[in-house]
């Protein structure tokens, strides 16, 4: 009996996460130069695979990349189709059933949504609001490699709760600040509210919804704030 039981949680787990974004601590903050070339340098020694990056952005993954080094052995695959959620990561399909440190990724870019959602594709987004949200996506990784196969299915059970969902994703985004993407987010996160006229976002499956104080994603101001709290404490050590 407890053997059904677990191979159905099992079959939940990666039914959720097959269906959903998992949308997401942090390293102490790299210090990264700025140049291209010096991003591109990173990448090589991190021993990351080129082709997996999307031709078209590149400059931006490999940006946003070499924020990461502890994405080093992680393989991570960028695909760009049809989708409404504008940018989503998930693990593929059988890396489910892996342990962690065995598992491969996915970032979908969305080239096709609604047409509300159209203006915040990755495509009409500016170049620093590109990094930041890949920043965002990769920060998800970072915390999802870390989890077990059962907490995993805690994760994916908590896509059935808003309220989860919250949590999850301002936690991504403190992670992106963490690792000194904090500019770049708050880039993505100012244009999203001019674009869709709001002071709170809560993703892709509220955009016809009113939300006066959800703030699933960080605020401009709060995303300032912790980029104060990790200067302030670099500065103490
Ligand atoms: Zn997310």
């Amino acid at each position: 009996m407890k053997v059904k039981i677990k191979i159905i949680a099992l079959f939940v787990t990666v039914t959720l996460l097959q269906h959903n974004s998992f949308s997401q601590r942090g390293l102490p903050l790299e210090i990264v130069s700025n140049s291209l070339e010096a991003k591109s340098n990173i990448i090589n020694s991190m021993n990351y695979d080129n082709r997996k990056l999307p031709a078209r952005y590149e400059k931006e993954t490999i940006s946003a990349l070499s924020n990461f080094p502890e994405l080093q052995n992680v393989p991570v695959k960028f695909r760009i189709k049809k989708s409404f959620a504008t940018l989503k990561t998930r693990p593929t399909f059988f890396s489910m059933f892996k342990p962690k440190g065995h598992r491969t990724y996915v970032i979908i870019i969305s080239d096709k949504t609604i047409q509300k959602l159209m203006l915040i594709t990755f495509e009409n987004l500016p170049e620093d609001a590109r990094i930041g949200i890949i920043g965002h996506e990769l920060s998800h990784i970072v915390d999802f490699s870390k989890k077990t196969t059962w907490q995993s299915f805690k994760v994916a059970l908590g896509h059935l709760n808003k309220h989860y969902m919250d949590s999850l994703e301002f936690n991504t985004d403190k992670i992106c600040v963490d690792h000194g993407l904090g500019k770049d987010l708050e880039t993505w996160s100012s244009y999203i509210r001019n674009s869709m006229h709001t002071v709170f976002w809560r993703g892709a499956d509220y955009v016809n919804k009113v939300n006066t104080h959800f703030e699933r994603y960080m605020n401009p101001s709060t995303i300032e704030k912790y980029m104060k709290a990790d200067s302030a404490t670099i500065n103490a050590h």
